[in-house]
């Protein structure tokens, strides 16, 4: 499932496409993707930003010529989304699992999704949009801010890395690298960090997702980018999917254990 690098490697490929360009129209092939009766009138507006929120990309799109109102599309990818750019639309009726196609004046994007999960949401204000936890990489999150999410939570490290509702974008893969590189072990109640830990959690939160976006996220087995392509962050994994093998820092054994029906993979040794 795509996290916070994943689809922030979708949403920066896909802004120099879309930006500028206005739609021609909007086929939504899949009834599951609809979200409400009537989908907003979408053809004649222009896409003005493309972006993340969460794990959602974001397009922001303007107001129709002489109408009031500005549109935004948050599109969550899950186990197999993909959103494809495409320079001309000649191919789009022969891509198998498409589930939407957006057409503009030159080129088109197209929604892929084999599995279905993915979702369309269509908002009227970027507040309504806006996710209800807070972005790991925004500026905002200072470690006194992190420190007062955590609060007293007995809820163990690894778990409250994963609750959408303090930060956003994080998944299994990057709250086990996310633990490993701060130093901290999974287990611990989320509330009994003192200052230093904190900074520790943050400060590696934020190098390990710039990490992975400079390297266009980690695929294991579905993730694409808007270019076809896979990600290579998964070269780098210091605990994610390594049980048995030998921890990159200290040398001991990387162990799985399940939390919450997830795999959580880390170092005994080097996260006490
Ligand atoms: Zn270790």
């Amino acid at each position: 499932v795509p996290e916070l690098p994943e689809v922030e490697t979708v949403a920066r490929q896909l802004a120099p496409c879309l930006v500028g360009r206005t739609v021609r129209d909007l086929r939504i092939l899949d009834p599951l993707l609809r979200d409400c009766e009537t989908p907003p009138a979408v053809a004649g507006r222009t896409v003005l930003r493309v972006g993340r929120s969460g794990k959602r990309v974001l397009v922001a799109f303007s107001e129709r010529p002489g109408r009031r109102g500005a549109l935004w599309l948050a599109v969550h990818l899950r186990m197999t989304g993909r959103l494809l750019w495409c320079e001309t639309d000649r191919a789009a009726p022969h891509v198998s699992h498409l589930r939407a196609r957006l057409r503009f004046d030159a080129g088109a994007l197209l929604f892929i999704d084999p599995r279905r999960f993915g979702t369309f949401r269509w908002y009227r204000s970027e507040e309504a949009a806006a996710p209800r936890g807070i972005d790991p990489l925004s500026a905002a999150l200072t470690p006194a801010r992190l420190a007062a999410l955590l609060g007293r939570s007995p809820q163990c490290l690894k778990a409250w890395l994963l609750r959408q509702d303090r930060l956003v974008g994080l998944g299994n893969i990057y709250a086990s690298e996310i633990l490993h590189a701060a130093r901290l072990s999974p287990f611990r109640a989320a509330g009994s960090l003192d200052p230093g830990e904190v900074r520790r959690l943050l400060g590696a939160a934020r190098r390990i997702l710039e990490r992975a976006i400079r390297h266009c996220g980690t695929t294991f087995s579905d993730f694409q980018d808007a270019r076809g392509l896979e990600g290579s962050f998964q070269r780098f994994l210091a605990v994610y999917d390594r049980a048995g093998r030998r921890c990159r820092r200290c040398g001991a054994a990387v162990a799985r254990e399940v939390q919450q029906q997830r795999s959580t993979y880390y170092c005994p040794h080097c996260q006490r």
